[in-house]
């Protein structure tokens, strides 16, 4: 599975941002907002 990462602080609290319609993310930690995130390979254990 992939996860998506904050590519600022590298936090895994990412989500879409709310309301947003270009897809943009925001980060809960460092507060980033943008399109561009980091997406990480890792295993489901
Ligand atoms: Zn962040």
């Amino acid at each position: 599975m992939f996860i998506k990462k904050c590519p600022k602080c590298l936090s895994a609290k990412i989500n879409l941002f709310a309301g947003a319609i270009t897809g943009e993310y925001h980060c809960q930690k460092c507060n980033y907002v943008g399109t561009l995130i980091l997406e990480e390979e890792v295993d489901p254990d």
